[in-house]
Order: structure tokens, then C-alpha cells, then sequence
């Protein structure tokens, strides 16, 4: 029997655990002593290994790879010689007919690590010679990434997880932490027990609101129109940082002539939370010694996204929580990796370390290391762009890396009009998910627990991750699969292990220079910037100190007007469907829809939650079954009825394979990041009779 330390493939909490194995399987988790999670564990870090072992509970794990050679046809298993030639084949020959525009990837934020998907936009950069590389991120905090950058010039958490122990306030909007991320929940609980305020503002009476000291019941869709008032208290109230404001921002005097038409009194109406809640809010906000905002999903998937992670860091740079620690601005990264795919450079516009494509100077210094003339000037599509690419004849090809756009993405409808639309779906996964059984080409790889790498925790913490077992099929890892692509495409490209690809990026890359393999090891945790190679620099724990990474160094003040959200509730359509969490599940679920405690917990068809006022008004029972339609589609699922949620709007979680959410969502592309309004649909709930 031997224990090997790892890091747990679900959330960005980044929790360190012993994987237990006997006779070379996996057979139990134990906690480990990681920084952020300190021997704790949630019940996926516990209970969610066996899908491993393929234990086909929702769909089975991919053993060989597959080709299907006509549409309509059956997948043929096939050795990889003759999958890779195939690939390799199918993807030049588009590329020439075509142009290399007309191929996109995708990088994946889970499982894999940071050294995949270097290769993968590297393979897409240098080989295929787009810029057409994305990854689930475009889904959930591309926003905050976006915002932030504008605002204060980096697009990651300001400070540490573990800095929220000892913070004088929570503030928490638009974020479910004890269904997201159980370990950054806990922390804030250590803050409580601290003494901290917790101020939490959602529209559902979410786990945290029951610990809170004020809980803000704001109306769906109006998060701007509150941040407005929030700040028109503070500075109305003569409550903001007045040192900080003139020394470290600009653009403050059209903050403050913008925010001041937004009184409490005037967004009563829209936000359904009275001037005087709003006022009390402001004023404990502003009068913390130190404060920190969190924030998720309720935030960034909406329209306005962008602009409500700008309105956030505007209220943090008002009061002066940023540059020191146990303040800050948080925007709590979903699955384990998606900070370390966007360190990497799996955006359209970026390349590893966030150096912009648009540059010269970045474009010259990447073709130089990877050795071809000139790489592309222009951004890429996002991955929310191609059903529309794919309907106008622009994207020709798709190679999926560990994502279930099938599943996860909004108006799933015209995705699977764009995938049919295309010529070649390339997927590379562990498990056969709805986006593979529609596949062309089916490459199966390595899980977590089968190889190794660095995962990126959500407050930009390095962590390496180890190899548990060997795989028990014909599987290669991610980055042999691509690299050996790329060969076969006239790019040689041969990697011995990750920590040469590690040592490759981190050459190219100033702020992750100093995070070696070595610094890293079992149990360290180093978060970047990392410049320095030298043991004393053991990472940056809080960012801004002097200054912020805007072009001039300061913080930019930001303020706009409201908008309603773009899908419209009327008679037909009277309700609001939000896509949320579900504590046990994961992603498209095709890890914990695999583990049998977790599936024990929660299994098929999942459910719509309901308040009960509306329930009986619609004359619906707890776990009846329910239609929910939308302008888009129609699925079924149970009514679960509480008060927990507010009434006129209706909450699903959106792995369910039976009665997938996303078959209502239109997509409502942000203008800014193309991140589908996931958060606001309107919907009209019938109940099923004679049941
Ligand atoms: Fe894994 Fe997140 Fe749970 Fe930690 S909190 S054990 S990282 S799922």
C-alpha cells in the first residue's frame, strides 16, 4: 500500500490529499496538509476517485481511440497510429483549404494541468497558426479576468484564500461558497469566529446568508443598480478613502457624477432592497478596518458581466481594501484549473504569463522560442462564438480537449447545430461525454490520478499534482496526444516529461519565472508573480503594494448605467431560471456522475427549485414533476419547494443529463467576452397532471 500526495481535480480551492493505493488501484482519499485546506477535505476531495476505475455509473471511461468515417456511421475503435495520421491528415488538409482560422481548440480547466495546456495553444499558435484557442473560462469568469485587467491590471484573485481568516468583512455577491468551493467557505467561517461581519447579497437565501450578519435580497438581474447606490452612499456619506482615492486612482470624478444619480431611494424599485438596507450595507462596507469582496457566477454571467466586476473593484478602490493584506477583490475561480488554463495562454487574445497577442514584441518573443517566422496578429474566436462561426462558414473544424460544450454551454440547440455544421470534431476526454458521442475523431487520455503536472489554484497559487496509478488501457497523456500531432504535421515537437514543458513556459513567462518544479515540490505552494528562482522568493501572497499593473500604475475608477437583462419575462415567459451549483456534482458530471457515494447523494433527474408561494400558486407539490420552458426549449424535471429561494425565479443546476438546463438558456453574449447570460432566463413552470 502507498500514499501519494496530490491535488484534488474538482474545485480552485486547491486542496491538497493522500491517494491510497493498494495493488495498483485507488482505494480511499485522506486529507493532506495543504495551505489552503489545512487536513480538511469536502465530500468530492473524499468521495470522488473511483471514477478512475471506470465504474460506468453515467457513462464510460474511453479506452482506445475511435473514428467515425462518415457521418451517421458507427465510431470504429482504431489503433493510435492510424488516429493520430487520420487527425494530423484531416486538420492540414482543412487548414489549406481553408485557412488556419477555420480551425478552433479548446484547452481544458480540469484535470489535465497547466503544462497541456501550454502545448495545446502552443500546438494551436505555432502549428495550425490561429489564435482560435479557448477554454470554459469564456463561460464563467472571463468577466472578472476582463474587468480587472481595465481596472487594476490583473486579472486574478488580489489576495490569498487564507488572507480571508482574518478580514474585518465578507463581503459576498453573486457567489455560493459552501456549494462552490466548501474550503474557501471555511475560512469564512474562520473569519466569523474572528469576529468579521459577513454581509452576503443574492437572491437566493444561500448556505453562507444563514451566518451572516446582513443578508441583501436583491432582485435578479439588478446587480449594477446596487453596486451604483452602494457607492453613491459611501461617497455621499463622505465614508471613502480619500488618501488612497487621490494617490492610487483616476477617473473618480466621473465615477462620483455617474454613481450619484443611483440614490437608495431611486433602485428600490428595480434591486427590491429599501434605501435603508442599502445605506446600512454601504456603511458597514466602508467603515471595515479591512475588507474583502467575493465573488462567482452571479456576478460575471450576466450581460453587464464585465461591468459588475468593475463596479465591485470601483467600491474596493473607494475605501481603500486593496494593496495590503486581508482586503481585496476575489473572483472565486470555478474548477481546479481554470485560473492555470488562462495563466497559460488558453484565451484568444493572450499568450502564457497574459502577454497580449496584439503586441509585436510578444508576437516576435513566442516565434523566436518556438521556432516558426510569425505567429497571428489577430485575436482568436471565443469558444462561445462557434455556433456562429460554424453557421457562416468561418470555423471548419473543432478539436475539443476535456470540455462537454454538449452539456455545459448555453442554447444547446445551436451547438449541436454547429457541431453537425462542421466538418471534423476532434475530442480528446477521459469519458465518453455527450460532445464525444457526437464526435468524428475520439482521443482517450490519462486522468488525474494517471499523470502529473501544476495545477493553478483559484488566488494564483502553483501546485504540483502526481501520478497515483497507472493507466489501465491504451491511453496517452494530453500532451504526448498533441505533441505527437504536431509532429505529424511537419512540427516536431518532443517532450519528455511535463516539467520540460513547465520549464519552457516558466523561460517565456517574467511573472512565473521562479516557480521551478523544485520550489514547488510535494507540498509548496507558490503563487505568482514568481520572478525569482532563488528560494527567498517564495511568491506574492497579495498584489498592489506600490502600484497597480495598469499602464500608469493606478487604478482605474469605472461607472455605468444599468441595464435590464437582455431575455425578457412577460405573460408567457413570467419567471427567471438561474443556472447554479450543486455541492456534490462537478462540471458536466462526467467525473462525479462516476462515483458511486456521490451519486448516492444526489442522482438523476436533479431538480428545479421553486419558492412555495409560487408553487401552490401554480399548483405544484415538493418533487413533482415539472415542465420548465423557455423561449428556447422545454425539459423536464422535480420541484424542490422552499423558502430558500425568492419568489419569480427558479434555480437548476446545470449537470444533469436528463433535463439539461441549458436547453433553455439563450446565450446573451456579453459584448466585451462573449460569456452567455447564464443567470437570467425567463421561463414558465407547468405542473405535469395526472402523475
Ligand atoms: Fe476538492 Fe474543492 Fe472540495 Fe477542496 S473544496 S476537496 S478542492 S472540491
Amino acid at each position: 500500500m502507498k500514499k501519494i500526495t496530490t491535488v484534488c481535480p474538482y474545485c480552485a480551492s486547491g486542496c491538497k490529499l493522500k491517494l491510497v493505493v493498494d495493488e495498483g488501484k485507488i482505494i480511499r482519499a485522506e486529507a493532506a496538509m495543504g495551505k489552503n485546506n489545512q487536513g480538511t477535505l469536502c465530500l468530492k476531495g473524499y468521495y470522488g476517485w473511483d471514477f478512475i476505475h471506470d465504474t460506468q455509473l453515467l457513462t464510460p471511461r474511453l479506452r482506445t481511440p475511435m473514428i467515425r468515417r462518415q457521418r451517421g456511421g458507427p465510431l470504429e475503435a482504431v489503433d493510435w497510429e492510424e488516429a493520430l495520421d487520420y487527425v494530423a491528415g484531416r486538420l492540414d488538409a482543412i487548414k489549406k483549404k481553408y485557412g488556419p482560422d477555420a480551425i478552433q481548440t479548446t484547452g481544458s480547466s480540469r484535470g489535465t494541468g497547466n503544462e497541456t495546456n501550454y502545448v495545446m495553444q502552443k500546438f494551436t499558435r505555432a502549428v495550425i497558426g490561429t489564435n482560435n484557442v479557448d477554454c470554459c473560462a469564456r463561460a464563467c469568469h472571463s468577466p472578472s479576468v476582463a474587468g480587472l485587467q481595465k481596472s487594476i491590471g490583473n486579472g486574478a484573485m488580489s489576495n490569498a484564500i487564507t488572507e480571508i481568516d482574518r478580514t474585518d468583512l465578507v463581503f459576498i455577491f453573486g457567489y455560493n461558497p459552501a456549494d462552490s468551493h466548501p474550503i474557501v467557505a471555511n475560512h469564512i467561517i474562520n473569519a466569523k469566529r474572528n469576529g468579521a461581519k459577513i454581509v452576503v447579497c443574492d437572491p437566493r437565501k444561500i448556505e453562507t446568508a444563514k451566518i451572516a450578519d446582513m443578508y441583501i435580497a436583491l432582485r435578479n438581474g439588478s446587480n449594477i443598480a446596487l453596486l451604483n447606490a452602494i457607492a453613491q452612499v459611501i461617497i455621499a456619506e463622505d465614508l471613502y478613502d480619500k488618501t488612497f482615492v487621490a494617490a492610487r486612482s483616476e477617473g473618480f470624478d466621473e465615477y462620483r457624477n455617474l454613481v450619484a444619480g443611483y440614490t437608495p431611494e431611486s433602485v428600490e424599485k428595480i434591486t427590491g432592497v429599501s434605501a435603508q438596507e442599502i445605506r446600512r450595507c454601504a456603511r458597514l462596507y466602508a467603515t471595515a478596518k479591512t475588507a474583502t469582496i467575493l465573488w462567482g457566477m452571479g456576478v460575471t454571467q450576466f450581460y453587464q458581466g464585465v461591468e459588475t466586476v468593475r463596479a465591485l473593484t470601483s467600491l474596493a478602490m473607494l475605501t481603500g481594501n486593496l494593496g495590503k493584506p486581508h482586503v481585496g477583490v476575489g473572483p472565486v475561480r470555478g474548477q481546479n484549473n481554470v485560473q492555470g488554463a488562462c495563466d497559460m495562454g488558453v484565451l484568444p487574445n493572450t499568450y502564457p504569463g497574459y502577454q497580449s497577442v496584439n503586441e509585436a514584441a510578444n508576437r516576435e518573443k513566442f516565434a523566436r522560442a518556438w521556432g516558426v517566422e510569425s505567429l497571428p496578429a489577430h485575436p482568436g474566436y471565443c469558444i462561445s462564438e462557434l455556433p456562429h462561426r460554424a453557421a457562416q462558414g468561418e470555423v471548419r473544424a473543432a478539436y475539443i480537449m476535456g470540455e462537454d460544450p454538449l452539456q455545459t454551454d448555453a442554447e444547446l440547440a445551436a451547438v449541436r447545430t454547429a457541431l453537425s455544421d462542421l466538418e471534423l470534431v476532434i475530442v480528446q476526454d477521459i469519458f465518453m461525454t455527450k460532445t464525444a458521442a457526437a464526435a468524428d475523431v475520439i482521443l482517450p487520455s490519462t486522468s488525474w490520478g494517471e499523470h502529473e503536472g501544476v495545477y493553478t489554484a483559484a488566488d494564483r497559487g502553483f501546485q504540483r499534482f502526481f501520478k497515483a496509478v497507472e493507466p489501465q488501457w491504451d491511453l496517452k497523456t494530453d500532451w504526448q496526444i498533441i505533441s505527437a500531432i504536431a509532429t505529424r504535421m511537419g512540427y516536431p515537437m518532443h517532450y519528455n516529461n511535463t516539467q520540460e514543458i513547465w520549464d519552457e513556459m516558466r523561460h517565456l513567462c517574467p511573472d512565473f519565472y521562479g516557480a521551478t518544479y523544485e520550489k514547488m515540490g510535494e507540498l509548496g505552494y507558490i503563487q505568482w508573480p514568481c520572478r525569482d528562482e532563488s528560494d527567498a522568493d517564495q511568491g506574492t501572497s497579495w498584489l498592489f503594494k506600490d502600484k497597480f499593473t495598469t499602464p500608469n500604475g493606478l487604478a482605474q475608477f469605472f461607472a455605468c448605467e444599468w441595464l435590464a437583462p437582455q431575455d425578457k419575462i412577460n405573460h408567457d415567459y413570467p419567471m427567471v431560471l438561474s443556472t447554479v451549483r450543486e455541492v456534490g456534482h462537478y462540471s458536466c458530471r462526467s467525473m462525479t456522475g462516476n462515483c458511486a457515494a456521490l451519486v448516492a447523494l444526489a442522482d438523476e433527474p436533479g431538480y428545479v427549485q421553486i419558492n412555495s408561494e409560487d408553487a401552490e400558486q401554480l399548483g405544484i407539490k415538493d418533487r413533482a414533476l415539472v415542465w420548465i420552458v423557455s423561449r428556447k426549449g422545454k425539459i423536464i424535471s422535480r420541484a424542490q419547494v422552499s423558502d430558500q429561494t425568492n419568489k419569480g425565479a427558479v434555480y437548476m443546476t446545470y449537470q444533469w443529463w436528463i433535463g439539461a438546463c441549458n436547453e433553455l438558456v439563450s446565450e446573451n453574449l456579453s459584448p466585451i467576452t462573449k460569456t452567455p447570460e447564464y443567470k437570467y432566463c425567463a421561463v414558465r413552470v407547468e405542473p405535469i397532471v395526472d402523475q
